[in-house]
């Protein structure tokens, strides 16, 4: 997978594009980052980047003229599927299924804002499509395009190690994941369910299943909204609501 980034200060991914599981999916090459920085593409003799707002107000604003032709370099080099998505907390919400969708598109790429954003000129004529990571206002776009990013590693083949950890994951079939326990079996006086040692592999999938139900319907009942449950999901949701009654 290919994502391109546009963003100011570029150094800010160094270590987290080293490390884990995206440092590897790289190195093997089974995932590549390239950057375009507007500065670099100004057309201002000081290669201004930002200026005031029209209208007044406070802080600065981005021009739209170095990031499309930062845009353009990129367009450059990876003509096909080439899916433009801005950072933006007025975008849409992030979510699983988003970055299921993104992985279909096989080149993104990722423009962050700085300052007070950028001019909406540039949004109408070049994104595809605004997203956001939540309810609340970061002074940039990059850590943003970091979640984007790692969110997409895990979903690449080959780089967790095991396709089926992606497909357990919280959210990927509109649940929260079961709990997870590693050795030893007991520790801190607390002892692994044990269930989880009866090498039991129908019993085991089982109970996980009730868990990650006991605890969606626990924690975020609103997941619950886009699923349809089967009749034994059901009993434990039920089982669990008149617990929460009492
Ligand atoms: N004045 C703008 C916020 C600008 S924040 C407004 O009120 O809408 C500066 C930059 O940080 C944005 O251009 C965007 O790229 C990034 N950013 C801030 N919060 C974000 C969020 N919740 N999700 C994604 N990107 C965000």
């Amino acid at each position: 997978m290919w994502i391109g980034i546009i963003s100011l200060f570029p150094e800010i991914f160094g270590p987290f594009l080293k490390s884990g599981v995206l440092g590897r999916g790289i190195n093997k090459g089974l995932m590549k980052i390239d950057f375009w920085n507007p500065r670099d593409y100004s057309d201002d003799p000081n290669k201004a980047v930002d200026d005031k707002p029209y209208g007044g107000g406070p802080g600065m604003v981005m021009k739209a003229q170095p990031i499309f032709n930062a845009i353009e370099a990129a367009k450059k080099e990876q003509e096909t599927d080439l899916y433009v998505v801005y950072l933006s907390p007025q975008g849409k919400l992030l979510n699983q299924t988003i970055l299921k969708r993104f992985l279909k598109k096989k080149n993104i790429l990722l423009v962050c804002g700085r300052y007070e954003g950028v001019d909406e000129r540039l949004i109408e004529s070049v994104v595809d499509e605004q997203i956001s990571i939540g309810d609340y206002v970061l002074s940039g776009g990059e850590i943003a395009a970091m979640v984007v990013t790692d969110g997409l590693s895990r979903f690449v083949p080959g780089l967790l190690g095991g396709e089926a950890s992606v497909q357990n994951d919280s959210f990927s079939d509109g649940l929260l994941e079961y709990p997870q326990y590693t050795r030893p079996s007991i520790w801190a006086g607390r002892s692994v369910p044990g269930i989880l040692l009866s090498g039991n592999h129908k019993k085991i999938a089982d109970w996980r299943k009730s868990q990650a139900i006991e605890r969606t319907s626990k924690r975020r009942p609103d997941l619950f909204g886009s699923r349809i449950l089967t009749e034994k999901e059901q009993e434990i949701v039920n089982k669990n609501l008149e617990v929460s009654n009492e």
